[in-house]
């Protein structure tokens, strides 16, 4: 289970990297963010609700990565 960022809707905003509490989530230098699969738990343990996919103002950036590879959940 993980979280997975969809480059084309980034706005590389900053917003969601800080929000992560495993760490997730980082960014290169030219500021394209995404997020680890191994390293992303979807908030389980520490959140209700994914914290990224809460902050990201962009609707449709941040999904699961089933959705993501599969096109479903
Ligand atoms: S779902 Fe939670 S653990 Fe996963 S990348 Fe987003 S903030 Fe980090
Ligand atoms: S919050 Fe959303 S738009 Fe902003 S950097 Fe993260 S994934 Fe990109």
């Amino acid at each position: 289970m993980a979280m997975y960022i969809r480059q084309e809707n980034c706005i590389s905003c900053y917003a969601c990297e800080q929000e992560c509490p495993t760490g997730a989530i980082s960014h290169d230098e030219e500021g394209i963010f995404t997020i680890d699969p191994y390293v992303c738990v979807e908030c389980n343990g520490f959140y209700e609700e994914a914290q990224c996919l809460a902050i990201c103002p962009i609707e449709g950036c941040i999904v699961k990565l089933e959705v993501a590879t599969y096109g479903c959940a």
